[in-house]
Parts: structure tokens; sequence; C-alpha cells
């Protein structure tokens, strides 16, 4: 028998939407609907695991490349199953278990959790479960918050090949020989870094001629370059055929290059889960494949909000947490909605080098009007950089000659994501670089100096 139950809030997805109901929700009724695991992508699947790998595989690489400096070593084996054990078993999958336990526990009294796939059968009306139990129930608000899934190409699910995706890959038994990588994105480069440098023999194979295209040329240039220096890259090329037999997976390209492969990930970008949740029985309306939103993340359905990778065209976590917290808020008050902070969105890529973007590109800024200053600063120009002996990375700035305000900043190369910090700060603070760089001390012989001398070097006259 079907069993029916009205809320005051339900919340369809337990990766971002479960930080919404805080303390202040104590007295609202809350469903969480969560079909797999608490934590959602980042926790269980995206962000935070693969940065783990990504620390491992760094590690390897600083050995392998020690032999600049004066110290010769070398990476004996690679204890792939403890990797997998440290990430999963000691940390990734506790967390998970737990955030379920505490949302089911009598800590949030207030909150009920299903278990099972939602979809809406009608306005503000949603079918779920817990377990073989089927549920329907209702709510006065709705957050959709049920985020991607992977994107698998036509001719990969026509060919019938066993193929891996962020969701499989780091679970893997053992570490294979060799590895072909679909896909020219974050998720493809940074999975690429990862076992490559854990010294599988990686393929990467990429439709368009550059990998990271969205980002500033000068960036996209340099990551294609000195990936394809480390691994083999297959450029501007399609799969035409692609099949498995015992010795694993081959693959024919547009050019004709065959390649011969242990195991195939697939990373060719992400769909939101909107299609799968009968979004238009509840009014909800997409456009783009994503849910259509507004500043507030209020959808096309009254009393229905969504946030996410679901609605996002960011689909990063730090814009998903920043969204929740928005509509945590808006939920609560209607009358005074606080708008999504998606003025200055910054990104950090975990690859060898890393990459970190924010703001505009050298082409967007042009494009848009602006009188620019641009600066390129490389890092073995200063101090720290000589300590690396660094060749290959630098830093780009795009300045505002009218106002002195940073339009973008893109960085590649060592601890890019931790030094774009500053630069994020300025553009959340709208603040004049010119006096910036002097009002503040820089330490010396620090990495930051790579900033110091990236803003000096803009041209305001
Ligand atoms: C490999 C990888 C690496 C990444 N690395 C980074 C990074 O370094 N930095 C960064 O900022 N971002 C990163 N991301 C992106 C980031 O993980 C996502 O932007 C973020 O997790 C989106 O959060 P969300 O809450 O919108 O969706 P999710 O976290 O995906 O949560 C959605 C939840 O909804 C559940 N669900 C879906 N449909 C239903 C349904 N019908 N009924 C019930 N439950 C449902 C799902 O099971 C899921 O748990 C990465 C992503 C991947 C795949």
């Amino acid at each position: 028998m079907t069993s029916q139950k009205h809320y005051d809030i339900i919340i369809i997805g337990g990766g971002s939407g479960n930080s919404i109901p805080t303390a202040d929700y104590a007295d609202k009724s809350i469903a969480i609907i969560e079909k797999a695991k608490f934590g959602g992508t980042c926790l269980n699947v995206g962000c935070i695991p693969t940065k783990m790998f990504v620390y491992a595989a760094e590690t390897a690489e600083n050995i392998r490349n020690a032999k600049k400096l004066g110290i010769h070593a070398t990476v004996d084996h690679v204890d792939w199953q403890s990797i997998v054990s440290r990430v999963f078993d000691n940390l990734i999958d506790p967390i998970a278990e737990s955030g379920a336990a505490y949302r089911r526990g009598p800590e949030t009294p207030n909150i009920d959790v299903y278990d099972q796939h939602a979809t809406f059968i009608g306005e503000k009306l949603i079918r779920t479960g817990n377990g073989d139990e089927e549920v329907i129930i209702s709510a006065d608000q709705i957050v959709l918050a049920a985020g991607a899934r992977p994107m698998i190409p036509d001719y990969v699910v026509e060919s019938g090949v066993q193929y891996h995706t962020n969701e499989t890959i780091m679970r893997l038994p053992a570490l294979p020989k060799s590895m072909l990588v679909l896909g020219g994105g974050f998720i493809a480069l940074e999975f690429s870094h990862v076992f490559q440098a854990l010294g599988v023999d990686v393929h990467l194979v990429n439709r368009s001629a550059k990998l990271l295209r969205q980002l500033d040329a000068d960036i996209s240039d340099r990551i294609t370059d000195l990936t394809s220096k480390k691994m083999h890259t297959y450029l501007g090329q399609t799969v035409t055929s692609l099949t498995q037999d015992e010795h694993g997976v081959h693959a024919v390209l547009s050019n004709g290059q065959t390649i011969d492969a242990e195991i195939v990930l697939v990373a060719t970008g992400r769909v939101p889960n909107g299609d799968q949740l009968n979004l238009a029985a509840g009014g909800v309306e997409m456009r783009n494949g994503r849910v259509v939103v507004d500043e507030f993340g209020r959808t096309t359905a009254d009393g229905v909000f969504a946030l996410g990778d679901i609605s996002s065209p960011y689909q990063l976590k730090h814009v998903a947490n920043a969204e929740a917290r928005a509509i945590s808020h808006n939920l609560l008050h209607p009358d005074d909605l606080i708008a999504f902070p998606h003025k200055h969105v910054p990104a950090g890529i975990f690859t060898h080098p890393q990459i970190a973007t924010v703001g505009l590109t050298e082409e967007q800024a042009r494009q848009q009007g602006f009188d620019i200053t641009v600066k390129v600063q490389q890092y073995g120009d200063v101090a720290y950089g000589w300590a690396m002996v660094d060749t290959d990375h630098f830093a780009k700035l795009i300045a505002d000659k009218a106002t002195g305000k940073l339009l973008g900043a893109h960085i590649i190369g060592p601890q890019a994501t931790t030094l774009m910090q500053t630069l994020i700060t300025f553009m959340a603070y709208d603040i004049d670089v010119r006096e910036a760089v002097r009002t503040q001390y820089w330490i010396h012989p620090a990495l930051p100096e790579l900033l110091e001398n990236a803003l000096l070097g803009l041209d305001f006259s």
C-alpha cells in the first residue's frame, strides 16, 4: 500500500541540498530524498576523493621530477589498493554513512529520509519510497538539488563495451597497465594526470584540438602543450569504432589511428538530472537541459526552488554550496530574498600543473569592449620560481585601465588554486589593484610574489 504524508519542505538530493536544514529549521517538517549516498557527487565520486588521488599522484610526480633539483629518487611501487582503502574505507564511506545516519537519527527528529528515486506526479507532489515501500509526499516548498550524472556518448553505449566513469574508476581493484580516456575537460584531465602519474599508460582522446578550450587561450594552449608531452594525446579526433575483447578495448579514430588499452574511462561531460524527475508534472521548466531558475533560485513552479548542478551552468561545488546558503535563507524569508552570488565565480583544476581561473578571459574582456591591460608573469622570473627551477608556468592578469579593477585572472602552475585566493578577494571586494598591490606586504621570497610582480606589471598609463 502507498502511504502519503505532507511536509513543510521536501529536498530532492542529499548532496548540497542536505546543508539547507540548519538549526533555523528545527520547527519545520522536512523530507530529504537521497537515492544513493549522502554527500552526493562531491563527497562520494567527485571533488574530495579525486583530490585525495591527485595528492598521491602529485607526490609521485614530484619524486620523478626531483632530478632537476639534484635529488635522485625513483617511485619503486604504487600500492593502489592502499590508496583506494585510505580514501574510501578510512574516510569517504564512513562520512557518507554518518551523514545519512545523522539525518535519520534523534538529532533531527523533524527530518524524514527517503531512499528511492523521486519524481513529480503533480504540483508539489512527489513519488518516492523507503526500500520497497512506495510513498507519495507533498510539501509547501520543494528544493530540487538532484545534481548531474556522467554523459555517455551514443557511440560508447552502442559499442557495448564496458566503460568506467568517475563513479567507478576510483574503486578499480588494481591499476591497469593502460587506459583510454575520452574527453578534454577538467574531469578527463584530472583523472589522466592521476593515472599517468601512478604509472598507467594513458591515451587521451579529445574531439577538440585544444584541452580545456573554454579557458583563456594562453592557459588552454599551455596545458595542451604540457599534457601532450606527458601522455599520448589524440586531439581533434573522434572515435569511429570502439570494440572490446579479452585483451581490453580497441579504438579507431577519425584519422585512422588505433589505440589499444586495458580499460576506457568516459569523461565527456555531465548531464543535469532534471530529465529524470518528470518535472513537467510539477510545472517546472527546463532549458538547455537545465532547470530554469531566477537569481533567487526560484523555478517556474511556485514554491519550488533549484540549486547546484541540476540548474547551474557552473557545475562546481562551491557554487552549489553558495546557492544552498541562499536558498536556505530564501525558503524562510520569502519577502527578503538573497540572490545567488554569481559575479566572480572561480574554478580550480587539479592537473599537473594546477590551473585556477576567475573572471573574464582576455578574449571575453576585449569582446566586451573594456580598455584592458594584460600582464603575463612567469613563475621562473620570481625568487621562489627560481628555487623550483620553473620554466613552464605563469599567471596572467587582465585589468580594466579605467578603474584599476581586475577583470580576470588565470594561473597555470604549482599551487595555482591556493595563489588565486588573493585575486578572488580583490575581485569580490571590487578592489583597485593599483593601490592594493602597494598597501599590503608580500612575504619575500614566497610564491605570492608571482602575483605582486604580475600586478606591478599591469600598465595603467
Ligand atoms: C570527478 C569530479 C570531480 C569534481 N571536482 C570538483 C572540484 O574539484 N571542485 C568543484 O568545485 N567541483 C568539482 N566537481 C563538481 C561537483 O562535484 C558538483 O558541482 C557538486 O557536487 C554538485 O552538487 P549538487 O548538490 O548540485 O549535486 P550532487 O552532489 O550530485 O547531489 C545530488 C544528489 O541527488 C541524488 N539524486 C539525483 N536524482 C535523484 C532523484 N530523482 N531522487 C532522489 N535522489 C536523487 C543523487 O544521488 C545525488 O546524491 C567534480 C565533479 C566530478 C564528477
